[in-house]
């Protein structure tokens, strides 16, 4: 058997047409959304994600900005940069990228940010308002992962779902929407005994445990759907040759780039067990970046235009 791909990239364009759509139709009643991204110290991982984000919110026709702040800001100017944002009538989504530098703790200043501008929908109200599933911003990860099961017809309702991981930003809300849609969710981590056997009930198995290629052929129930999280980098080739065999296309890109990407699943032997699966990259990666366009126009429409 040989696992279908799951098209993230697929989905998120249509999202991201819907979004485009979407924000067009605000625009023409006098609404232009705003996305303000703070963006703290010099981490380079952090700096390409928010140039994508910001690049794709132009493109859907959102206005989008970005604040740049020391690495050795203090909590006082951090706090005064959030009130200022959360004071803007022309700005709507606020995206406080993590992680933030040590001695500042993402716990003081997430819910420092207006729950109704909370893009990430990581503020406490918003994780309330996720676990009694009334409306609000969801985690866009998790979000975009039940777009791609819903629009790839995968049924959801009734399913067994295992979620490995038990993040605040993946593992944990991916958990309680499954939820939301009548799954049967275990959470795995760490601490699980026997992880391999608990994993492989699941007919959804969601890896997001930030570990290259940690779940093997074993964790996957034969026919399974899997959406691997995950996104690391691997730069030996030995380790490439395990994971996709002789790729030339991986190989390749490990002569330019010195890696390549490779998920939380062994993408080689998932291919052999997975019904169907998500590539890295191009999975879930894309989907994200979709809903954070989704979160922002929807936060616009409901601040602006509900009253
Ligand atoms: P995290 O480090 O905050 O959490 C990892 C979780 O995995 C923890 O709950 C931990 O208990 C569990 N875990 C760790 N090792 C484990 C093990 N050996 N066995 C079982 N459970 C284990 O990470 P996160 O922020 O949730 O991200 C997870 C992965 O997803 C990372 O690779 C990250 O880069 C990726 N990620 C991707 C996207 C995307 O858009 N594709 C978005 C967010 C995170």
């Amino acid at each position: 058997m040989s696992a279908r791909l799951l098209d993230g990239k697929g989905v998120a364009k249509a999202i991201r047409e819907e979004v485009k759509r979407g924000v067009s139709e605000l625009v023409a009643r006098g609404v232009t959304p705003g996305l303000a991204a703070i963006l703290v110290g010099e981490n380079p991982a952090s700096e390409i994600y928010v140039r994508n984000k910001t690049r794709a919110s132009e493109e859907a026709g959102i206005h989008s900005e970005t604040l740049r702040l020391a690495a050795d800001t203090t909590p006082g100017v951090l706090a005064e940069t959030i009130d200022a944002l959360n004071r803007r009538e022309d700005i709507d989504a606020i995206l406080l990228q993590l992680p933030l530098p040590s001695h500042l703790d993402s716990g003081e200043f997430i819910p420092r940010i207006d729950p109704d501008k909370d893009v990430d929908g990581f503020h406490p109200v918003n994780v309330g308002r996720l676990v009694q599933n009334d409306p609000g911003p969801r985690p866009c990860t998790p979000a975009g992962i039940i777009e791609l099961l819903r629009r790839e017809k995968i049924e959801i309702k009734g399913a067994r779902a295992s979620v490995i991981g038990r993040s605040n930003i993946v593992g944990k809300p991916m958990a309680l929407l499954l939820l939301h849609e009548h799954a049967t969710v275990t959470i795995c981590h760490s601490r699980t005994r026997e992880l391999a056997k608990v994993a492989s009930e699941g007919d959804i198995l969601v890896a997001a445990m930030g570990s290259p290629g940690f779940v093997r052929g074993d964790f996957i129930k034969p026919g399974a759907t899997v959406i691997d999280v995950g996104i690391n980098r691997v730069e030996e080739r030995d380790a490439v040759i395990d994971y996709f065999g002789e790729d030339e296309s991986r190989l390749a890109q490990l002569e330019t780039k010195g890696y390549t990407l490779v998920g939380d699943v062994h993408p080689r032997e998932a291919q052999k067990v997975a019904g169907a699966l998500t590539p890295v990259p191009g999975g879930v990666g894309p989907l994200t970046i979709a809903m954070l366009l989704d979160n922002t126009m929807r936060l616009a429409r409901r601040r602006r235009l509900s009253s």
